[in-house]
């Protein structure tokens, strides 16, 4: 089954220019000019970009068990429909949590033969399972994901400073990644509680010292072990010295962001509007700020969703109460337009944006074929019209929440191709080991 793609602008690790994309078997075997195709190639259209299938390494897919939030096929489905062409399941809030092989084993058999896209897995590193991670890691879990504060679900509970040393202490004997949720509970203790529909009292409850107390703790247990550490879905501005004083010393840890932290701001955010909580919190337009400037001096590595979705009723819409709502925003199938719409805002190139959602992800996942446009690789690809507006409306995943509801982006994923079929919502995903196919 061979594909031909060409394109005036095709986004390849060198650079953008017209080129055309041959696959054969699902993988690219060559990238060659424009005018150098067979009969029956497919050519985009003149406003359309050929674009590396994105890679969303964080995602809570939360099936088995709290399928009624989210589940492979939806989650999938919305995948596919945004361009995103692999995404890598967090071990939490499914039913049983992936902190053991045998919850591996578990959601892959419920994953296999659902998945529109491509789907990797995450595992779990909680008190008393270090001994659980190696075998683990041999199945395949492309690295493990700890809380260093409260989860939100009993079943996956925090490091605290010892246990996390012990998982970085074991994961570093076979050069496995711990990636942490790095807020502090002592800090946020010592905070005012959140109290009621109030936006500015629930931030003032998640203060930006909780993720500099918390990122701390990982950097100097990073640096003791000699492991690798990864923190997710920064938010605070202010932690941004700190992570690269960390890595100008040589500790080995990187740091993501989310679409949310870079599109929307406290300033803006209308009280009793839960399905803009998570946390950390959306924070002031200074820190969205800061992050940008992060991303482009690549201070901050990647660009991934944390799509975590509940059902309608948990967002707590009777009350719009920040303190009782659950904390998690749904929306990985805008990732690109909304970070392409914010970058495009600031002068950042389509090439960045790709790097940050596509080739960056793949790398911290260790997909090897994965995120770029190139021999070899998976033939992962996506006609995205950069300059055409749209309105967001009704999205593919499950419960339809979303504080991007109504917001007008730019950039429309007009067609996706995974592995050089088309991905238009049919179960053709795989699941990946780390490392690859
Ligand atoms: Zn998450």
């Amino acid at each position: 089954m061979s594909l031909v793609v060409r394109a005036r602008r095709v986004v390849l690790p060198d650079g953008e220019r017209a080129a055309a994309v041959h696959t054969d078997g699902g993988v690219v075997t060559a990238v060659t000019g424009f005018d150098d195709v067979p009969a029956g190639a497919v050519t985009l259209a003149d406003d359309e970009v050929l674009l590396p299938g994105l890679v969303d390494s964080h995602v809570h897919v939360n099936e088995p068990g709290r399928t009624e939030w989210e589940g492979f096929a939806t989650a999938t489905r919305a995948a596919a429909a945004g361009g995103i062409t692999t995404i890598v399941d967090m071990p939490l809030n499914s039913v049983p949590a992936t902190t053991t092989l045998e919850a591996l084993r578990a959601k892959r058999a419920v994953a296999a033969g659902q998945v529109a896209v491509d789907v990797a897995f995450w595992g779990g590193a909680v008190p008393g399972n270090a001994g659980e991670l190696r075998g683990m890691h041999e199945a395949g879990v492309v690295g493990f994901k700890c809380f260093l504060l409260d989860s939100g679900v009993p079943e996956f509970p925090p490091l605290d400073d010892a246990g996390l040393r012990a998982a970085l202490a074991e994961l570093a004997a076979f050069d496995g990644l711990l990636i942490a949720h790095a807020e502090d509970a002592t800090v946020i203790d010592a905070a005012p509680e959140p109290a009621g529909a109030s936006y500015a009292a629930f931030l003032a409850s998640r203060p930006p010292a909780a993720e500099e107390t918390a990122i701390g703790r990982l950097v100097a247990a990073t640096r003791d072990t000699g492991a690798r550490s990864h923190v997710v879905h920064l938010a605070d501005g202010d932690a941004l010295p700190l992570l690269r004083a960390a890595r100008a010393s040589g500790v080995r840890v990187t740091a993501e962001t989310c679409p949310h932290y870079l599109t929307f701001a406290a300033e803006d955010v209308p009280d009793g509007d839960t399905a803009y909580k998570c946390c950390p919190p959306i924070r002031e337009a200074a820190h969205r700020e800061a992050l940008w400037a992060a991303l482009t001096a690549g201070d901050v590595d990647l660009v991934v969703s944390d799509h975590s979705p509940c059902t309608p009723e948990l967002k707590r819409p009777d009350v719009g109460d920040f303190g009782l709502a659950w904390g998690g925003i749904a929306g990985l199938q805008v990732t690109l337009p909304a970070v392409w719409t914010g970058a495009r805002a600031r002068g950042i190139g389509l090439a960045e944006v790709v790097r940050w959602t596509a080739a960056a992800p793949a790398r911290l996942a260790g997909l090897r074929d994965k995120g770029v446009i190139a021999v070899g690789k998976d033939a992962d690809l996506v006609a995205f019209a950069p300059d055409e507006r749209f309105t967001v409306g009704r999205l593919e995943h499950r419960n339809p929440g979303t504080p991007y509801a109504g917001r007008e982006l730019t950039g429309v994923v007009r067609r996706t191709w995974l592995r050089g079929r088309e991905a238009d919502g049919s179960p053709l995903g795989r699941l990946l080991r780390r490392g690859g196919r």
